[in-house]
């Protein structure tokens, strides 16, 4: 039976309950385990977590921008793994499908991811298109009433659990770069999809990544999203654009995460016979910490505000992940600082591994690097800021 809250400040609230009563207590058996438990999943299903971004029609909750990173905030106060389980289908699993499917794609598929009974990813990267994004070698070749498609895709987020995969191709056979692709609903099920074994990785403990294989895989002319060929790419900029922004968000929370445990530890901790907090060298780090934290939060809600009015926001957007994702990377090493020995010793505190949960956000879906040059290519192009 759904439980889902019926307005944005209720969600707000159920969000921040869940994520204090029912996932800090397990985080740490969710390292252990290296898997969310069914029984949470079941939990998240139920509160209608998996289809914020979906459009009501198609059963989701339908959140605008600034109410999705509002939502992502709240969530990710917490170990990583939740916000990949949950962020996957409300961001890149489903976004292709919301922002070009056909309305008999979105029909067949939405529905289903926003109840979360499917699993969704995006399957991009290759071992040699990685932040050249659209160096795809993937292929993908019409034959009567199907494409066969192959080659193989790697490092890609919830791959071993995903029922649904949202893959780029190129169609036209010769073209390089962004020219000549295509992207593709493939589903499980479908003759010649492999997953590959889950990586072992430095964090993010209970969210599985790994190669994904297409082998002469079946995938029927229907599921060319869109209908049109020759326009993957575009679409996968669609779905990055909105993505950078909720991304952003969930670099955020952990960061104000980590910085509530710090505050905890620094206020307990005495030495020289008084708090630690005390010492106006950790405050320097503190209130480093804190107007980074606001700083990332204003920049993401003006972006989140400009999407909505339908502007623009490919600098934007770029700018946030940029700025919250090694906003993100400076808190959690302030932290390990803050808690001292404490700080790197797992048996005495979550700060370790969030230290190694984060590193990754200034890896994916964008290098720091890639987003710099982007960012320093639309300032020199004349764009606004
Ligand atoms: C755990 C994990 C989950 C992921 N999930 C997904 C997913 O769900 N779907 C998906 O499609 N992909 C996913 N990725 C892939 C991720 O987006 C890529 O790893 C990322 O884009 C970087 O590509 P790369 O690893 O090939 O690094 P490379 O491109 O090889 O970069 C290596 C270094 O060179 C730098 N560099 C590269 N080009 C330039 C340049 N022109 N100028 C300056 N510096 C440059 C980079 O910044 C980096 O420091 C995931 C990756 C990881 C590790």
């Amino acid at each position: 039976m759904s439980s889902q809250p019926q307005s944005l400040t209720d969600l707000l609230a159920d969000i921040r309950t869940f994520v204090r009563e029912r996932w800090h207590p397990i985080e740490e058996q969710v390292e252990r385990d290296d898997a969310v438990p069914a029984s949470v999943v079941d939990e998240l299903r139920r509160k209608g977590y998996f289809g914020w971004s979906i459009p009501t029609e198609y059963g989701g909750l339908g959140l605008s921008t600034e109410e999705l990173v509002t939502c992502a905030f709240e969530l990710s106060q917490a170990s990583v793994a939740l916000r990949a389980r949950v962020g996957t289908n409300t961001g890149i699993g489903s976004e292709a499908l919301v922002a070009d499917g056909t309305p008999m794609q979105k029909q067949r598929y939405l529905p289903r991811m926003a109840s979360g009974e499917l699993t969704g990813c995006l399957a991009l990267t290759e071992p040699d298109a990685g932040s050249e994004a659209s160096n795809v070698q993937t292929t993908a070749h019409r034959v009567g009433d199907h494409y066969v498609l192959n080659g193989r895709k790697c490092y890609i987020t919830n791959a071993p659990i995903a029922d649904l995969f949202t893959v780029i191709a190129r169609t036209e056979a010769g073209t390089r770069g962004s020219a000549g692709l295509s992207a593709f609903i493939v589903e499980r099920g479908f003759a010649g999809l492999r997953t590959g074994a889950p990586y072992r990785k430095m964090g993010q403990a209970g969210s599985p990544v790994s190669d994904v294989y297409l082998e002469d895989c079946q995938v029927p002319v229907a599921n060319l999203i869109g209908g049109h060929e020759g326009v993957g790419f575009q679409t996968v900029m669609k779905v990055l654009n909105k993505q950078r922004l909720h991304l952003a968000a969930l670099c955020t929370g952990p960061a104000i995460r980590m910085l509530e445990l710090a505050m905890g530890h620094t206020q307990r901790r005495q030495q020289f016979g008084q708090p630690v907090a005390q010492f106006q060298l950790l405050q320097a780090m503190i209130a480093d910490s804190q107007t980074e934290i606001y700083a990332a939060r204003s920049m993401i809600l003006e972006a989140a505000r400009a999407r909505d009015r339908g502007e623009d926001v490919a600098l934007a957007a770029s700018m946030c992940k940029y700025f919250a994702s090694e906003m993100c990377g400076r808190v959690a090493d302030r932290c390990v600082q803050m808690f001292g020995g404490a700080g790197y010793v797992a048996d005495f505190s979550p700060i370790e591994r969030y230290y190694r949960d984060v590193r990754l956000f200034r890896l994916y879906e964008g290098t720091s690097q890639i987003h710099q040059l982007n960012i320093a290519k639309l300032v020199l192009r004349g764009s606004a800021v």
